[in-house]
């Protein structure tokens, strides 16, 4: 008989945990709060790596290696399924200033990631030719037609209860408006919500740190990187548009956003890129971003229950980290049989 499983949570780690789920024939239902895609999955600026790898430990590279080559992938199969394109693009990322070039070139020898120095006028940079990005907000809309197009159930705008069981087993979620949700396993995916889902009230594991971005109109130059400096980076999308980002603020889940973080990001955009002071800020948004210590996330099945999966914790990188947190989590289940 085939299993059903209940992902909570429609954020890029529900969706690709439900893309897995389906590829092994699982019947999933996606449930979210709000709507699909709508929170740090929407909010985040789409870059496909961590911005300095050689400042993070192995295991948190380890789960962002192979998904700039996996999102290359999925594109092409959203674009054909569903007409959307997430302009997946491999736009290389140029590092201004970076502090230890030394550590960083033998880190990217060990691992075998390719690196070069290069001057840009009187600046040494470090240039990653291979970092990619996507479109995220794109990337969403489209999973979510193609979840949908493959018998994934959606149920939006139902908010899960905080989880309770006496036993080792949960027999079913309560949602808010009453209804039960019956599956045999259940994956909690809900990102910076996800220590409420847990019932972990007195002491969170995961807790939200906003992000703010602004966003300038389509410029005339292409910029033929990401720009990166001092842990503020410039990303530019196909149409010309560029994002500029981004804070990180531990302000609980007020998603509000500040002129001092529009200015304080406009300062640094303007000062790595000065043509941008033709421009005018277009839009200014936030997100909240799953926050775990070091970035490591929670891949594992939880402590008490036998049939209760964590996906969380993903904090800057979760777009980056879904293909391998989803695959890990996948495997976990099928061996639960
Ligand atoms: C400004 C900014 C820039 C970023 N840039 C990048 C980047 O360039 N590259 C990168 O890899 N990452 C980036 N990130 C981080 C990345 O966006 C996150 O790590 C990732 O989106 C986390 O995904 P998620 O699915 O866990 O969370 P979310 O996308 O937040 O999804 C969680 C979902 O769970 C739902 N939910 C919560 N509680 C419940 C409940 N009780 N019942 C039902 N549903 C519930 C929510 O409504 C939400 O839709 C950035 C983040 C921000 C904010």
């Amino acid at each position: 008989m085939t299993k059903k499983v209940a992902v909570i949570g429609g954020g890029i780690v529900g969706c690709i945990t439900s893309f897995f789920l389906i590829e092994k024939g699982y019947e999933v239902t996606l449930v979210d709060q709000n709507s699909i895609g709508q929170e740090a999955s929407w909010a985040g600026a789409g870059i496909l790596s961590p911005l300095l790898p050689w400042n993070y430990e192995d295991s948190v590279n380890d789960l962002c290696f192979g998904s700039a080559d996996f999102y290359h992938q999925l594109s092409e199969i959203l674009k054909k399924d569903t007409g959307i394109d997430p302009e997946w693009i491999e736009s290389g990322m140029l590092i201004h200033d970076e502090h230890d070039k030394n550590l960083a070139m033998n880190w990217c020898h060990t691992n075998s990631i390719e690196i070069k120095q290069i001057q840009i006028e009187k600046t040494s940079c470090l240039l990653l030719p291979h970092v990619a990005q996507i479109r995220n907000p794109r990337l969403l809309k489209a999973l979510k037609i193609y979840l949908i197009k493959n018998n994934v159930v959606i149920m939006e705008n139902q908010k899960v209860s905080p989880i309770s069981d006496s036993n080792n087993f949960v027999h079913h979620l309560q949602i808010e408006n009453s209804i039960n949700l019956e599956a045999d396993y259940y994956v909690v995916a809900s990102g910076a919500w996800s220590s409420n889902v847990l019932n972990e009230i007195e002491m969170p594991k995961i807790r939200p740190i906003r992000g703010q971005l602004i966003q300038y109109p389509a410029i005339k130059e292409k910029l033929p990187y990401i720009l990166y400096k001092d842990d503020f980076y410039l990303v530019q999308r196909q149409d010309g548009v560029v994002l500029a980002g981004s804070t990180k603020e531990d302000v609980g889940f007020d998603k509000g956003i500040t002129e001092e973080a529009r200015n304080s990001l406009q300062q640094k955009a303007e000062s790595l890129l000065p043509i941008l002071k033709n421009y005018k800020i277009e839009n200014q948004w936030s997100g909240l971003r799953p926050g775990s210590d070091g970035n490591v996330p929670m891949i594992e099945k939880h402590h008490k229950y036998n049939n209760v999966y964590l996906n969380v914790g993903h904090y800057r990188y979760g777009l980056t980290m879904a293909p391998k947190a989803a695959r890990i989590i996948s495997d976990l289940i099928t061996l639960n049989g």
